[in-house]
């Protein structure tokens, strides 16, 4: 690919065009096929969202969480249930 970055003349529509079709490219989350245009979008993605949307879930209301500490509050104040070993198997699937 070559392109001069000296005449953004009248030919910059077109050039600019046929710079972004040969810069389409997509980086894909291999867990959930989300795919971004940047590499590091998929890294933060792959760290802060993918594979940690089902990991806790209430299973009174069906509720997810990110974290436990999130779960365990939501399970005490919301359901009233103490988080104590019995309830370990509310928070783990
Ligand atoms: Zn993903
Ligand atoms: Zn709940």
């Amino acid at each position: 690919m070559w392109l001069r970055r000296d005449d953004r003349g009248q030919r910059s529509a077109t050039r600019q065009g046929m710079e972004d079709q040969f810069n389409e490219t997509r980086f894909f989350c291999e867990t959930c096929g989300k795919s971004y245009k940047w590499k590091e979008s998929l890294f933060k993605h792959k760290r802060v969202e993918c594979g940690k949307l089902p990991q806790f879930t209430c299973k009174v209301c069906g509720y997810r969480f990110m974290h436990k500490h999130h779960l365990v509050k939501h399970l005490t104040s919301i359901h009233r249930i103490a988080p104590l070993n019995g309830t370990s198997m509310l928070i783990f699937q």
